[in-house]
This record gives C-alpha cells, sequence and structure tokens, in this order.
C-alpha cells in the first residue's frame, strides 16, 4: 500500500484527496500526523515554484511520499494578479473578506465592473526515491462586483461561471470544475500510469 502525505492543514482539501485515491492502493495521509512541523519557505515566483517547494520540504520532513498543493487567482484586468499572493493579497496573513475588499477596490480604480479571471492549481508529487511529478488544472470564469452565495472560500463569492458564482455550487459541484479538482484527477492518471499507485 503506497502511503501518500497530503502536505496541507486545510481539511477540505484532505477530504477532496482521499475521495480523489478511493480504489487505488493508496493510504492517505494528513500531515497533522506527523506533529509539528517546520512550515515550508513559500518564497516562489509561480505556483509550480511553490509547490514543488512545498512537496520537497515536507517529504523530507516525513520521509514518505507527499502531494503539495498551490493555488490561486489571476484577474486579466489586474494583469494576473493576485497570482502566487491570493492568500496574502491584502498584505500579511489576511483574511478572505480583507483580500475581497482589495480585489474589489482594485477592479473599480481601473474603471470596471468585471473581468475575465481564472483559479489555477499546480500539484506536486515527492517521491521516497525524490522523484517529483507535476499536474495542473484551471477553471475560468469572470470577477464580478457583488458577492453571491454562501459556500467555498476565498473569491469564491465574486467567481462567477456563468450566473452562479462559485460560493453558490455544491462541494460536488465544484469538485468536478475546480482548478484542484482538474489537477489532481490528472495526478491520480498520472501515478496510475507510472505503475507508483494501482487500481484495486
Ligand atoms: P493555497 O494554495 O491554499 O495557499 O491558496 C491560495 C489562495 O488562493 C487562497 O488563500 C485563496 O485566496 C485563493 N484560492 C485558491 N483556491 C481557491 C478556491 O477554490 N476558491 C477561492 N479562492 C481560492
Amino acid at each position: 500500500m503506497k502511503k501518500i502525505v497530503i502536505a496541507t492543514k486545510n481539511k477540505g482539501k484532505i477530504r477532496e484527496m482521499k475521495d480523489a485515491f478511493n480504489g487505488f492502493n493508496v493510504e492517505v495521509a494528513a500531515l497533522d500526523e506527523f506533529g509539528e512541523l517546520k512550515e515550508a519557505v513559500e518564497d516562489g515566483e509561480t505556483f509550480e515554484e511553490n509547490a514543488k517547494i512545498k512537496a520537497a520540504h515536507y517529504q523530507k520532513l516525513t520521509d514518505t511520499a507527499v502531494i503539495a498543493d498551490d493555488s490561486g487567482l489571476e484577474v486579466e484586468i489586474l494583469d494576473n494578479a493576485p497570482g502566487v499572493y491570493s492568500a496574502r493579497f491584502a498584505g500579511g496573513h489576511e483574511s478572505d473578506a480583507a483580500n475581497n475588499e482589495k480585489l474589489i477596490e482594485e477592479i473599480k480604480k481601473r474603471n470596471a465592473t468585471e473581468s475575465p479571471a481564472r483559479y489555477r492549481c499546480v500539484l506536486a508529487f515527492a517521491d521516497v526515491s525524490g522523484d517529483m511529478l507535476l499536474t495542473d488544472g484551471a477553471c475560468e470564469g469572470e470577477i464580478r462586483l457583488t458577492p453571491k452565495g454562501s459556500g467555498g472560500f476565498g473569491y469564491d463569492p465574486y467567481f462567477y461561471i456563468g450566473e452562479k458564482s462559485m460560493a453558490e455550487l455544491t462541494l460536488e459541484e465544484k469538485d468536478k470544475i475546480s482548478h484542484r479538482g482538474v489537477a489532481l484527477r490528472k495526478m491520480v492518471k498520472l501515478l496510475e500510469a507510472r505503475g507508483i499507485i494501482e487500481a484495486l
């Protein structure tokens, strides 16, 4: 049985990963099983760099295969900001509310009422052998100034796909189309193709 540690403390992401590996000979473990670990320094300039930094860091600390993710929002009218700075757009480790306020303020400064946008996610798998595999996913939509819905997290109330905001989707609906869902399904396929995991 292959053991894979998910390098996140986010319960939602752990659930998504566990679901994705259902039916495979994989034991999915959470990072908190390993006690207090030194946090990775996410100082990369791209999603790829940060995902690789996190995967390599926690692979070494846990001596187990690890999957790490890095994700964020790119807004066209803001030259693809906030990108890798999505979690700290308002400065520091700010709340979702502060980041959303900053997002709307920046769009208004450009006299716009909406902008094409996409969520992006990169997953990095670091094996005990030192091998690293990457997959990515994107979800195209539009940022609007008026929030809708109470589900999801982060920028979801302002991120629209058609007339629905991401925060109006159920977890299952979001998993099907989300950047993370896409990257995750690609990762499961890649690991199976490489013979690292097998269907039961
Ligand atoms: P991280 O990769 O979990 O650190 O996410 C980075 C940041 O991107 C989050 O703090 C959110 O602001 C944003 N983000 C990533 N994925 C999503 C999503 O599915 N919905 C809303 N915001 C997201």
